[in-house]
């Protein structure tokens, strides 16, 4: 479903990606983790084209990401990509909020646009929440609409930056138990993010990073009984 192969990217001197492979199965969820500054957040903007690479491939169902002819909107719609802030639209109530893309991008009518948020909304807890504005609205319940935004684009893959790094505790769960949910419902996802606990309930491999290289990429039940590296058996010894 995702392939990454050899990718390589610099900013000037410095090198954020280094020579970094890896895959995404359908339906597979991988987990990244690893030190702050190691590249992360590059690595998986890569896969929708919203960072450019120097070097290597990246093949998203077939498309080669960095083609010319690839049509970059359209592949973002296929591919949602929930960030550590919520990005919704301030001035759009969360009912308008579901349907811009869709109707946008996709080309749906109002109508069915609408009836995909609601049902979306539902499906995130929120349905009594379609009139209200982001601004009144919780972290936790911001961050499960913007979950439901890209669910409402019919993703074939879902990209996850540390979604519940900005919450507040009590609301991290919240998000949480939506992600469990969509990743047991089969979607493919690949996720940057701290919670081993979400992890180890449903990720399948674990890659770690460190000074933009993939320096481990094992399955969950490896990678949490004893790391191959050093980097990543002190990294987990500090986080778990
Ligand atoms: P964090 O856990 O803090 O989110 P990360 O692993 O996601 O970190 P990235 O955001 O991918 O790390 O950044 C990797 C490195 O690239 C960092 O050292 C960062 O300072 C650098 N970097 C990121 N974006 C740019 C940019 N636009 N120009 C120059 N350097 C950048
Ligand atoms: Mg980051």
């Amino acid at each position: 479903m995702i392939t990454l192969r050899d990718i390589s990217k610099t900013y000037g001197d410095f090198q954020v990606l280094s020579h970094c492979s890896t895959w995404v199965s359908k339906g597979e969820v991988v987990v990244v983790c690893g030190p702050s500054g190691s590249g992360k957040s590059t690595l998986i903007k890569t896969i929708n084209g919203l960072e450019p690479i120097d070097s290597g491939d990246i093949i998203v169902d077939g498309t080669t990401v960095s083609a010319p002819t690839t049509n970059l909107p359209l592949l973002r719609s296929r591919v949602g990509m929930v960030f550590q802030h919520f990005e919704l639209f301030p001035h759009l109530n969360i009912r308008e909020n579901l349907a811009l893309a869709q109707v946008k991008v996709l080309k749906r009518s109002k109508d069915a646009a609408m009836e995909k948020g609601m049902a979306l909304l539902d499906r995130v807890g929120l349905a009594a929440h379609a009139e209200k504005f982001p601004g009144q609205l919780s972290g936790g319940q911001q961050q499960r609409v913007a979950i439901a935004r890209a669910l409402a684009m019919d993703p074939i893959a879902m990209l996850f930056d540390e979604p519940t790094s900005a919450l507040d505790p009590e609301m991290i769960n919240e998000v949480l138990d939506v992600m469990v949910e969509l990743a047991r419902d089969g979607m493919t996802m690949m996720v940057v993010t701290h919670e081993m606990g979400f992890a180890r309930k449903v990720a399948n491999r674990v890659i770690f990073m460190d000074r933009g290289e993939i320096v481990e990429d094992a399955d969950k039940d490896d990678f949490f009984g004893k790391p191959r590296s050093e980097r990543a058996q002190q990294f987990l010894s500090k986080i778990l």
